[in-house]
C-alpha cells in the first residue's frame, strides 16, 4: 500500500483520512489544528509536525484545505520545494479555478503529477467513503490517481484538463443553489395559495418542475424524511459553504465572460441568509428567509 502524506484532517479531511488508513495505506497526517490532528492519528494516521515534514516521504499527497489561498501557499511553501520525487498530488478542496490551474503548472514545472479533484457528498459521504470525485489533469494521472480515490469515493469522474474538476464542481454547485430557490420559492407561493406542502410534493416531483432539491433535500419539513428541513435546518451542506461556492461561480463567469444572473441573484439572497446569522444552518433553510422568517 502506497505511503500518503494527508495535509487539512477538517470536517471532510479527517474522514477521508481515516477511510485511507482503514484500506492499510500508511498515511502521514499534518493539520494546523492539534484537535484534528489528534483525531486522525486516532483513526490510524502518523502525526507529522508540519506538511514540509508530512510530504517528505510521500508516494501520494492528498491535500484537503478551506480555500485557494491555502492551497497555493501549501504548495508554494511546503509541499513543493519537500515532496519525494515522483510523488503523485491530489488537492480534494473546493478552490477557484485559477488557483487550481495555477498550482497544478507550478507543480509540472516542478516535475510533479497532480490533479485537482473537488468532491461532493458532504461530511457524510466523506465518513462512508462515498463521495463523488471530480477530477481534472491528464488522463494518465487520472488513471494513477483512480485506485486511492476509490476508497475515499464511489463515483469517480474524469473531467478533462487541470482546473476542470473545479469547473464542475462550481457548475453543478451554482445549478444546485438557484434550484434551491427555486423549490423554496414554490413552496412559499403554494402555502399562500393555499396548497397542502404534501399534495405539492406529489404533483411536482412527478412533473416536469421536479429536481434533485426537491425530491432528495426537500425544503419544507414532511416529504422527504431525511432532509434538513425535518431537523431544523441542522447542516448538512452549509449556507456558508453554498455562498463559498456560488461566489466562485461567480468569479469564475466575470473571468470567462460567462451570463450567470440567476447564479448572481443566488449569491446575493444566499449572502443575505448568511449574514443574518445562518452561516452553520443547512443551505435549504434559506426558504424560512424567503418565507419572512
Ligand atoms: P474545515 O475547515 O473543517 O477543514 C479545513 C482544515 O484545513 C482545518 O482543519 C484547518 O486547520 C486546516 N488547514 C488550514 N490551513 C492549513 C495549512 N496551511 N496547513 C495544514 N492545515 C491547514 O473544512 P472542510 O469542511 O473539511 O472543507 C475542506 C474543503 O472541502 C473546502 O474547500 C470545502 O469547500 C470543501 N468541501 C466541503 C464540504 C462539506 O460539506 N464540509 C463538501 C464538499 C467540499
Amino acid at each position: 500500500m502506497a505511503k500518503v502524506a494527508f495535509i487539512g484532517l477538517g470536517n471532510m479531511g479527517g474522514p477521508m483520512a481515516a477511510n485511507l488508513c482503514k484500506a492499510q495505506h500508511h498515511v502521514t497526517a499534518f493539520d494546523l489544528s492539534d484537535a484534528a490532528l489528534a483525531q486522525a492519528v486516532e483513526k490510524g494516521a502518523h502525526k507529522a509536525r508540519s506538511a514540509a515534514e508530512a510530504v517528505k516521504d510521500a508516494e501520494i499527497v492528498v491535500t484537503m484545505l478551506p480555500a485557494g489561498k491555502h492551497v497555493r501557499d501549501v504548495y508554494e511553501k511546503d509541499v513543493l520545494p519537500n515532496v519525494a520525487k515522483g510523488a503523485l498530488l491530489i488537492d480534494c478542496s473546493t478552490i477557484d479555478v485559477d488557483s487550481a490551474r495555477h498550482v497544478a503548472a507550478l507543480a509540472k514545472k516542478a516535475g510533479f503529477e497532480m490533479i485537482d479533484a473537488p468532491v461532493s457528498g458532504g461530511v457524510g459521504g466523506a465518513t462512508a467513503g462515498t463521495l463523488t470525485f471530480m477530477v481534472g489533469g491528464p488522463e494518465a494521472v487520472f488513471a494513477k490517481a483512480k485506485p486511492v480515490l476509490d476508497k475515499m469515493g464511489k463515483n469517480i469522474v474524469h473531467a478533462g484538463d487541470s482546473g476542470n474538476g473545479q469547473a464542475a464542481k462550481i457548475c453543478n454547485n451554482m445549478i444546485l443553489g438557484i434550484s434551491m430557490i427555486a423549490v423554496s420559492e414554490g413552496f412559499m407561493l403554494g402555502k399562500r395559495l393555499g396548497l397542502d406542502a404534501q399534495k405539492l410534493f406529489n404533483v411536482v416531483s412527478t412533473a416536469s418542475g421536479s429536481c434533485w432539491s426537491l425530491v432528495n433535500y426537500c425544503p419544507v419539513p414532511g416529504p422527504v424524511p431525511a432532509s434538513p428541513a425535518n431537523r431544523d435546518y441542522q447542516a448538512g451542506f452549509t449556507a456558508a459553504m453554498m455562498l463559498k461556492d456560488l461566489l466562485l461561480a461567480q468569479q469564475a463567469s466575470a473571468g470567462a465572460g460567462a451570463a450567470t444572473p440567476l447564479g448572481a441573484e443566488a449569491a446575493q439572497l444566499f449572502s443575505m441568509f448568511v449574514n443574518s446569522g445562518n452561516a452553520g444552518k443547512d443551505f435549504s433553510g434559506i426558504i424560512k428567509m424567503l418565507d419572512g422568517k
